[in-house]
C-alpha cells in the first residue's frame, strides 16, 4: 500500500513520527507552499520567508537523502486543495501527518479524509516532552491549571536539574528572585550579538518572491538573518549557550531602547519549525551547568521556559480549543488601533516594541506581555483581533503557542484558566524595567491630563472598573489597596481621562 506523508512547514524534523516507518520503495512525501496559509493572517514578510526558506532547505535535504518527494512551490491554493488533487491523481488511500499545530488545519485534514474516503493517520508529535494525552491526564478535571505544578512534574519525570534525593538542584525550584533584574541605569552595556546567518541562494530567491508577491504585507526583510536549516539552528544554539546564557536569567525581563534581543536565546523559531528539539536545547544547557555550577539561577530560568512554559501552553491549547479562540472574559470590544501595524504612536514603549517587531519579526517575552499585551488588555481590545496580530507579526508564531500566550496569558480572555491574575501594569513598571519613559512624550507618573501616561491612566481605570474582582484575589488585593489611596476626585478625573483615550485610541 502506498502511503502519502504530508510534512507541514512547522514539521521539518527528519526523525518525526510521520517518517519513522517510511519505505522509499512505495511511500512518498508531499510538501506544499501555500499562499492561502500565508494570507490567512496578514503575516509579516519575515515570517513567510522563514517558513518557505526552511521548507525548501528541508526538501533539498530530503531529496539528497533519496526520499521520494513531491514539492509544490509558490502555490496559490490552500494546502487541503492541493492535497485533494494530489490524492485523487495518484489514487492515494492512506495519508499520514504529524498532528498539526493548528486545530483549524487538523479539522480540515479530517474533513478531507472523510470526503475522499481515505485513511488518515494523525501521529503524535514526538518533538515535545509531553504528549497531548499525558497533559490532559495531568490536567484531569482541575479548573485552574498552574505552571509551577506542571513544571515540577516535568522536572521530576525527566530528571532535569534534580538531585538523587528527589529534591531540585540547589534545593530550590525557582530562581526568579535572583533573575529578572533591569539593566543598570547606564544601560545594558556590551551585549554579545546572537549568531546570524546571511541569506544563501535559496533564501535570496524566497526573499525576491516574497517582496513581489506579498508586497503589501507588514514588516521588513532588510534584517533577515534567521537560521533556516538544522545546521544553522544548532550553531545558533551553541553560540547562545557559550556566549549569552550566562546573562539570560538576570536580564530576562529587562528592556532598553534599540536593544531588540537582549540576552535572550532567539531560538523559538528554530524550535517551532522543529529544526532543533527541546531535549537537545535542555541537554546543551545542562552540559553548560555541569561545567559552570555557579550559573544555576540563569540555567534554571532558561530551562523553565522550555520544559515548563512551552510544554504547558501546548498542552492547554489542545485541551481548551476551540473555546480558547473565542473566549472574551471581560467582553472587550474595541478595535485594534491601526498603529499596531505601523508603530506610529507617541508612546515610546509601544513604538520601540512595535518598530523592532516590524524590523525583525521578534520581540522578547516581556515586550510581548507587558508592553503590547498589557496595553491591549488595558485598552479593552477585542481578543481575537489582538491574537490575529500576534499570529501575524512574529517569526515564531504558530497557533498552538501564540494563542494561549496571547488570549490566556496577556489578555486574561479565559478568565484565569492558567494564570493566577491578569498581567496589568502601569507606567511605573515600564519605567522600572526599561529606559523607554526617558524619551517619551508622556510622563509615567502622571495619571490624568495631557501629559498623562496612557499605560498609567488606563491601569488605574482598569482597577476602578474591576475593583471587586481584584480585591477578592490575594495576588491583586494590594493593587486595590493602592487604588484606594488615590483621592476620590482624582479617581473621577482618571476615569474621565481614560474614557477620552479609549474613545480615540488611534491618536494615543
Ligand atoms: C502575547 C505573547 C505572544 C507570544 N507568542 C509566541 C509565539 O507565537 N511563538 C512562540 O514561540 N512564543 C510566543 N510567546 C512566548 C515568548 O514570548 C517567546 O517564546 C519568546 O519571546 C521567544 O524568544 P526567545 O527564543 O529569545 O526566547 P527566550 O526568552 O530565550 O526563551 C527560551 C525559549 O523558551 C520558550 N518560551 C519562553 N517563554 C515561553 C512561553 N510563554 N510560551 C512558550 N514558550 C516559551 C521559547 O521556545 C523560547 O525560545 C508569546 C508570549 C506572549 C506574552
Ligand atoms: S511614559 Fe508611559 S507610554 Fe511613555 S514609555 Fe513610559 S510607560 Fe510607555
Amino acid at each position: 500500500m502506498k502511503k502519502l506523508i504530508l510534512i507541514l512547514g512547522d514539521q521539518l524534523q527528519e526523525d518525526s513520527s510521520a517518517l519513522i516507518d517510511f519505505n522509499a520503495d512505495h511511500d512518498e512525501i508531499i510538501m506544499i507552499e501555500s499562499s492561502a496559509e500565508a494570507e490567512y493572517v496578514w503575516s509579516h514578510k519575515a515570517r513567510i520567508v522563514l517558513f518557505l526558506s526552511a521548507m525548501r532547505h528541508f526538501a533539498e535535504h530530503l531529496n539528497k537523502k533519496g526520499f521520494p518527494l513531491s514539492y509544490y512551490k509558490e502555490n496559490k491554493q490552500t494546502i487541503v486543495d492541493v492535497l485533494a488533487q494530489h490524492i485523487k491523481k495518484h489514487s492515494i488511500t492512506h495519508l499520514i501527518c504529524v498532528e498539526p499545530g493548528e486545530v483549524r488545519l487538523r479539522d480540515a485534514l479530517m474533513d478531507l479524509a472523510h470526503e475522499l474516503s481515505i485513511h488518515l493517520e494523525l501521529r503524535p508529535d514526538t518533538h515535545f516532552y509531553c504528549g497531548t494525552k499525558e497533559f490532559s491526564d495531568w490536567a484531569g478535571d482541575k479548573k485552574e491549571l498552574r505552571l509551577e505544578y506542571f513544571y515540577r512534574y516535568m522536572r521530576k519525570k525527566h530528571q532535569v536539574l534534580m538531585q538523587e534525593n528527589g529534591e531540585p538542584e540547589g534545593n530550590c525550584w525557582n530562581y526568579d528572585q535572583e533573575n529578572r533584574k533591569p539593566y543598570s541605569k547606564k544601560g545594558p552595556g556590551l551585549i554579545v550579538e546572537p549568531l546570524w546567518f546571511e541569506p544563501d541562494s535559496i533564501t535570496k530567491d524566497v526573499i525576491t518572491y516574497v517582496e513581489k508577491e506579498y508586497e503589501d504585507h507588514p514588516g521588513s526583510l532588510n534584517q533577515f538573518k534567521w537560521p533556516v536549516t538544522r545546521q544553522d539552528a544548532l550553531l545558533a544554539l551553541d553560540h547562545f549557550i557559550e556566549h549569552r546564557l550566562d546573562h539570560f536569567g538576570t536580564h530576562q525581563d529587562a528592556m532598553w531602547t534599540k536593544t531588540p534581543f537582549g540576552w535572550h536565546s532567539i531560538i523559538s523559531s528554530s524550535l517551532n519549525l522543529k529544526l532543533i528539539s527541546p531535549k537537545e536545547v535542555v541537554q546543551a544547557a545542562l552540559n553548560k551547568w555541569e561545567r559552570n555550577p555557579d550559573l544555576l539561577s540563569s540555567i534554571e530560568g532558561f530551562i523553565r521556559q522550555i520544559v515548563g512554559w512551552r510544554e504547558f501552553v501546548r498542552g492547554i491549547y489542545y485541551l481548551d480549543m476551540p473555546k480558547m479562540a473565542i473566549d472574551n472574559h471581560y467582553n472587550h470590544q474595541r478595535k485594534l488601533p491601526k498603529w499596531y501595524w505601523t508603530g506610529d504612536t507617541k508612546m515610546a514603549c509601544m513604538k520601540d516594541a512595535i518598530d523592532q517587531t516590524l524590523e525583525h519579526g521578534y520581540a522578547h517575552h516581556i515586550q510581548r506581555l507587558m508592553i503590547t499585551g498589557n496595553f491591549a488588555l488595558l485598552a479593552e481590545l477585542v481578543p481575537q483581533e489582538v491574537c490575529a496580530w500576534y499570529l501575524a507579526v512574529y517569526v515564531d508564531a504558530i497557533e498552538w503557542v501564540e494563542l494561549p500566550n496571547t488570549a490566556g496569558m496577556a489578555l486574561f480572555a479565559n478568565g484565569g484558566r492558567f494564570t493566577s491574575k491578569p498581567y496589568v501594569a502601569s507606567g511605573a513598571y515600564v519605567k522600572r524595567m526599561s529606559n523607554y519613559c526617558q524619551s517619551c512624550s508622556y510622563k509615567s507618573e502622571v495619571r490624568y491630563g495631557e501629559d498623562a501616561c496612557p499605560m498609567t491612566t488606563l491601569y488605574w481605570n482598569f482597577l476602578l472598573k474591576h475593583q471587586s474582582s481584584f480585591e477578592k484575589n490575594p495576588r491583586t488585593k494590594l493593587m486595590v489597596v493602592n487604588l484606594k489611596k488615590i483621592a476620590a476626585e482624582d479617581q473621577v478625573l482618571i476615569a474621565e481621562h481614560a474614557e477620552k483615550i479609549l474613545n480615540d485610541l488611534e491618536v494615543v
